[in-house]
């Protein structure tokens, strides 16, 4: 049976520490808890690293988060020496702050991206110093100094970055908002989480479950390392962050 872990961390991505109860451990030693502050993977974007610290003080690594059997069901994947929690267990959780921060701010960049190019996406990837989207782009002219200037504009601006729930039927009605080319977002759970920027989400809103800072200008400098040509109409943006290297 798939347990239903609350995420914390999609109301308030900014929680590095939290309290929780041991929920059951799976039988390959994967930890589930009643709640959590650890993003699991999905959507291109990594899960959390950190620890989780047990009554007496003693921290049990944890190198992964996934995905259990459900979506809902998030699961601590323990760095290898044995974890002897047990269920029903208090424990305090701490995530690898700084890594998730990089990774907060790399996903908005993303978002950012999209809204430059505004092009169907074929595929995504956050990674701590360097991530990429790949766009449907039959007419390459794009340069990186063009794109580049574009985001930071956006990220200079400040704008605010929020999340909304809107309706299965909402969504329905303004297909726009989906600008994955293969990937729809889940339907028929009733609620739908868009991310959106900007004062009454002017700049961009789409659906999104990851983690993301609170304003564009958080995010800091960052530029368009390559463009490649990934197949005949695919191009596929690299970010980084700084400024961009002079050659
Ligand atoms: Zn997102």
């Amino acid at each position: 049976m798939a347990h239903k872990t609350e995420a914390l961390f999609r109301d308030d991505a900014y929680l590095r520490t939290a309290e929780a109860t041991v929920v059951a451990i799976n039988e390959r030693g994967g930890i589930i808890l009643d709640r959590t502050i650890f993003y699991a993977t999905s959507g291109g974007q990594p899960g959390d690293t950190g620890h989780i610290e047990r009554g007496d003080g003693s921290r049990i690594a944890i190198a992964a988060t996934i995905t259990g059997e459900t979506k809902d069901e998030i699961i601590h994947v323990p760095a290898p020496e044995l974890a002897t929690l047990q269920v029903g267990e208090r424990v305090k959780l701490a995530i690898d702050w700084e890594r998730r921060y990089l990774l907060m701010r790399m996903h908005a960049a993303c978002h950012l991206l999209t809204v430059v190019c505004p092009f169907p996406i074929t595929g995504a990837a956050v990674f701590e110093d360097d991530s990429r989207v790949d766009f449907d782009i039959p007419d390459a002219s794009f340069t990186k100094e063009e794109v580049t200037a574009g985001m930071m504009d956006l990220v200079r601006a400040d704008h605010p970055i929020f999340t909304r729930l809107i309706s299965d039927g909402e969504l329905g009605a303004n297909p726009g908002l989906v600008k994955s080319k293969n990937v729809r977002p889940p339907v028929g759970t009733g609620k739908i989480r868009l991310v959106c920027i900007g004062e009454n989400a002017s700049v961009d809103s789409q659906p999104c479950g990851g983690t993301h800072v609170k304003s564009t200008g958080e995010i800091g400098e960052i530029h368009i390392g390559k463009i490649e040509k990934k197949g005949r109409e695919n191009r596929r943006f690299r970010i980084r962050f700084g400024p961009m290297p002079v050659n």
